[in-house]
């Protein structure tokens, strides 16, 4: 299990301190999968060295399996450290040695006979898919065989955690998913707790159980994926079922319906769509399973009067209905900060996290929709924000 408690980095610079890691709070369960997503600078590589404590961090706990390394004198840190693989974008291994001889090389440190360390290497490389590839030097092996050898490097020492920083960037599509089939194996296998750092959502929706969000050294959005995706309005849902991007220069107003198996059958939502008007065209769509269930988003555009009433229809029936123009995102974020700070007004200590989105929560609470019905008078491109009435019946 990796628990990261209140987790803060500052470096100080000549332009005064820099906040890299703003509080982390944050608890992967043992054998979980858990995403690490966030724009460039959000803090991602300061946070994989202060789990192993490369960093030291500035205040905070790092736990790994109810160890707090941020405690322990540097001796029994390299001792604790061998708990912690490690996966890398570029795998760096010994040019002159073989696949089998560069996994057995950390054992061989460790102290292990050849012989011992030659047998364990077999075992790890076969995990990883890589059995009759012992011989081979990285020069004949592919980039994704190269990173499997990696992977099996990181676990000779027999850890409990899998950091994986960036492990497919350097990769194909498909040979992504081998390599992340791999990574799932292997966690799945010998009960691994894997954290995997990446700004491919692809990889999130493929292999991970729980993904967090980090923005400017904090976690904004956190949580298994059947629960981030069902907060539709949030940017983890938006970035895990995406739509193709609007035409350039569309000025028709456009509405996003998302929703999931968990609370709709498909055939109903797709009966739905089929039945609103011409007038109202469905411009992009995609359906995937996520945790479990199916779920699909789909934008509609059309003139404010068409969409209105197809609007209404599509909430009436309970679907998550929202409008995706520049100006009502700019809105929405605005009734969101406001959100959280009558939120903190109200419970001092309660607020939401930073661009949390809290339109789920009220919408699963409350039923009705809380915003005026003004799309029409919102414009061609301002149609109004709504929240979803939850369907109250399960199909
Ligand atoms: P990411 O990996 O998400 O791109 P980083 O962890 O590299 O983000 O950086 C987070 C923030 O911390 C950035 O603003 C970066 O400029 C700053 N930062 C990282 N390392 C240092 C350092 N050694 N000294 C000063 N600032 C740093």
């Amino acid at each position: 299990m990796i628990e990261l408690l209140q987790l803060r980095k500052e470096f100080p610079t000549k332009h005064g301190t820099v906040t890299a890691l703003d509080g982390l709070t944050l608890e992967v369960p043992d054998a979980a999968i858990h995403g690490i997503v966030g724009p460039s600078g959000a803090g991602k590589s300061t946070l994989i060295r202060c789990l192993t404590l490369l960093e030291r961090p500035t205040a905070g706990a790092v736990r790994i399996d109810g160890v707090d390394l941020t405690a322990l004198p540097e001796r029994e840190l390299r001792q604790q450290r061998r708990r912690i693989g490690m996966v890398f974008q570029h795998v760096n291994l010994f040019d002159s040695r073989t696949a089998g001889a560069n996994v057995a090389y950390p054992l061989r440190v460790a102290g292990l006979s050849k012989t011992k360390a030659k047998a364990r290497a077999a075992e790890l490389l076969e995990m990883v898919g890589l059995a009759d590839r012992a011989g081979a030097y990285p020069a004949q092996l592919s980039g994704g065989q190269q990173q499997r050898v990696g992977i099996a490097r990181a676990l000779a020492s027999s850890p409990s955690v899998l950091l994986c920083d960036e492990p497919s960037s350097a990769l194909d599509w498909s040979t992504t998913r081998h390599l992340l089939e791999v990574i799932k194996n292997v966690s799945t296998t010998l009960g691994l707790t894997v954290l995997i750092i990446t700004h491919e959502m692809a990889v999130v929706r493929q292999v991970c159980d729980s993904v967090s969000l980090l923005a400017k050294g904090r976690i904004v959005q956190s949580g298994p994926i059947g629960e981030v995706v069902a907060d539709y309005g949030s940017q983890l849902s938006r970035d895990l079922i995406p739509l193709a991007a609007a035409p350039v220069g569309e000025t028709r107003a456009q509405v996003e319906v998302s929703f999931s198996s968990a609370d709709f059958s498909i055939q109903e939502v797709l009966r739905l769509l089929a039945d609103l008007p011409d007038q109202v065209a469905i411009e992009a769509g995609t359906l995937e399973t996520l945790a479990g269930h199916r779920v699909g988003r789909f934008s509609l555009h059309g003139q404010p009067e068409a969409l209105k009433p197809a609007i209404a229809r599509l909430r009436e029936a309970g679907l998550y209905v929202t409008a995706i123009s520049a100006a009502e995102k700019a809105e929405a974020a605005a009734d969101s900060a406001a959100e959280v700070r009558s939120e903190a007004e109200l419970e001092p200590g309660a607020a939401a996290q930073p661009g949390a989105d809290t339109q789920l929560g009220a919408d699963a609470e409350g039923g009705a929709p809380a915003t005026p019905e003004t799309e029409g008078e919102a414009g061609d491109q301002d149609a109004e924000r709504h929240r979803a009435t939850k369907a109250s019946e399960e199909e």
